[in-house]
């Protein structure tokens, strides 16, 4: 076990993740302000795990405030999203992380790293998510992942092992062609990542340095939707399969692997039934993630069974759990409905049940939405405020104007599209790290939102005004590299970009977002060597 809650000093944060995710732990005092005193012992705030979210939280935290354990079984941060390139040697392992020490040198005052593991949450202490197999036979045992650093070695060897087992001497053309299949089974943006990446290393590299074999590799994409990157744009969906069909590239849609063994891979048509098996040189699952058991015990304590990730209210405290936080992949923050939320707040706003509002009334309302739900705040400022109140009490069923019909129904659709906005937080670093910047900030300015709540209204519990505002993800787009120099994008504002100069946009985006210079540096110059001497293919 890690920590206990309830340890002398007024609070303590704990974050854990695993495989993308972190939880944080605080005891009940953490909602309260520190004590101003100078006397006061710190608070403790122990956090579990170093990717996205904790990193992010440490970055902003104020750490001369409290007292600062860090926990985490690797002493170092890993940018993630560059994981694929290092498959092929694209970019090298160290360029792509760095140090814990290092990234935290200025706060090493206050903040103290332990290389360990989580093992156990005690009672009502905290951790994250790994690779989700879907229980499905043999593939633990056959398969790569694509998660850690570590993963990302390993496909690199075993890509050149296959290459090398292929050229060997006295090997029949059958097996050739089976340890030269590479198979991806998961069409998310990291199995086409990867397969991409694959497909440069192959057609710029190896075909030069292997040309007796090179008609005889094949890469395939097996994917259970009907299509791959189902989660972006469906011109980007479309874009990159026919990228991949001119490539060369198979991609199986529509298929659910069902087993994997030493030699094939066994999957089941959707549509049609029956198995089909083939053989396979190396695989890669990438179909999912899933939870680390240590928090699937820690759901278990709390009640939350059944559910893929902690579930969290939306200032990312664990539900049914007093002080504990977790934010990152293995936490998932339980969505309202903004409809929902503005009867209830008019409701309360209502106290004598008269169904009318004064101005001020109407607008104290207006602005605790607007508080709750950031992005209506801006259709509000376009509209005249009684003009909104009015279309508020139509959304909600208290007006008979006819007249407004279209005007109410235009104001549903733009709060439905915030409640989709609203939903949209994937595991993704980009959550990780908003979610990370959000609690730090919270916790930073704890003393001063307890004096001045700037919250929404409470609705549930006690009354008065919740210290902060709720967490609301950001959506600042999504990049889906496509090799050969091209990738797609999804930017805000539903803009959709696919080509060379993307992939550019890619490298500047890649490069700036970096942790540090040095990693910056390091990364920009692998792409360079790429350029120009090629990936290095040496087995070692
Ligand atoms: P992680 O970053 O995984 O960090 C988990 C931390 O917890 C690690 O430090 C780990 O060592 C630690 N830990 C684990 N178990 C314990 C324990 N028992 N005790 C203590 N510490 C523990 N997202 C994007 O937004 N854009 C991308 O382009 C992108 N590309 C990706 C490519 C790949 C190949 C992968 C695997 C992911 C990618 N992601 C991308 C997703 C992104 O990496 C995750 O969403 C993000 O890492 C989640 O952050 P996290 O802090 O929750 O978890």
């Amino acid at each position: 076990g890690i920590g206990r809650p309830g340890v002398s000093t007024a609070a303590l944060l704990l974050t854990a993740a695993s495989g993308g995710g972190l939880v944080a732990y605080a005891d009940s005092a953490a909602e309260s302000a520190p004590e101003p005193s100078q006397d006061a012992p710190k608070k403790k705030v122990l956090v579990l795990g170093t990717g996205w979210a904790g990193t992010s939280f440490l970055k902003n935290l104020d750490c001369s405030r409290y007292e600062v354990k860090v926990i985490s079984p690797r002493n170092y941060f890993a940018f993630t999203p560059l994981l694929p390139s290092v498959t092929c040697g694209t970019v090298e392992p160290r360029s792509i992380i760095e140090p814990i020490r290092r990234m935290f040198e200025k706060k090493s005052k206050d903040v103290t790293f332990c290389e360990a593991e989580c093992f156990k949450i005690d009672a009502i202490v905290a951790l994250g998510a790994t690779v989700n197999t879907f229980n499905t036979p043999g593939v633990l045992e056959h398969c790569h992942f694509l998660k850690e650093v570590e993963d990302a070695q390993k496909i690199r060897m075993s890509v050149i092992d296959c290459f090398e087992k292929a050229s060997l001497p006295n090997i029949s053309e059958e097996e050739k062609r089976k340890a030269l299949h590479f198979v991806v089974i998961g069409g998310g943006p990291t199995g086409v990542e990867f397969a991409a990446e694959l497909h440069d290393f192959l057609v710029e590299d190896l075909v030069k340095l292997y040309p007796a074999i090179q008609e005889l590799v094949k890469i395939t994409i097996i994917q259970s939707g009907d299509h791959i990157l189902n989660m972006f744009d469906k011109r980007i969906a479309a874009f990159a399969e026919q990228k991949f069909q001119r490539d060369g590239i198979e991609v199986a849609t529509g298929f659910r692997v069902v087993r994997v063994s030493d030699d094939s891979i066994s999957m089941k048509s959707k549509s049609v039934g029956g198995e089909v098996s083939v053989p396979y040189g190396m695989a890669v699952w990438s179909a999912g993630i899933g939870t680390r058991p240590v928090i699937m015990d820690f759901m278990q304590q709390i009640g939350q069974t059944n559910r893929r990730a902690l579930a969290t209210n939306e200032w990312l405290r664990v539900r049914e759990c007093e002080g504990v936080y977790a934010i990152g992949d293995c936490a998932t923050v339980s969505q309202r409905k903004i409809m929902d939320d503005i009867s209830m707040v008019f409701k309360m706003a209502d106290k004598d049940n008269s169904g009318t509002l004064t101005l001020k009334e109407i607008n104290d309302v207006l602005e605790d939405i607007c508080i709750r739900y950031p992005q209506v705040d801006l259709y509000m400022k376009s509209m005249h405020m009684l003009d909104i109140a009015d279309l508020i009490k139509g959304a909600i069923g208290d007006s008979h104007k006819e007249s407004m019909v279209a005007d109410i129904e235009e104001f549903k659709k733009a709060l439905s599209h915030v409640d989709s906005q609203v939903k949209s937080a994937p595991a993704t670093a980009q959550v990780a790290a908003q979610q990370g910047y959000y609690l730090a900030e919270c916790f930073n300015k704890m003393e001063k939102c307890k004096e001045h709540p700037e919250g929404p209204l409470r609705m549930t519990g006690e009354s008065g005004r919740h210290f902060f505002r709720p967490f609301r993800y950001k959506h600042l787009g999504q990049f889906a590299p496509l090799g050969g120099e091209q990738a797609a994008a999804e930017l805000p504002g539903d803009w959709v970009s696919m080509g060379h100069s993307t992939q550019w946009l890619w490298y500047s985006v890649y490069a700036s977002k970096q942790v540090s210079w040095r990693t910056r540096m390091l990364v920009v110059s692998d792409w360079t060597r790429r350029f120009i001497f090629g990936r290095d293919s040496s087995r070692i």
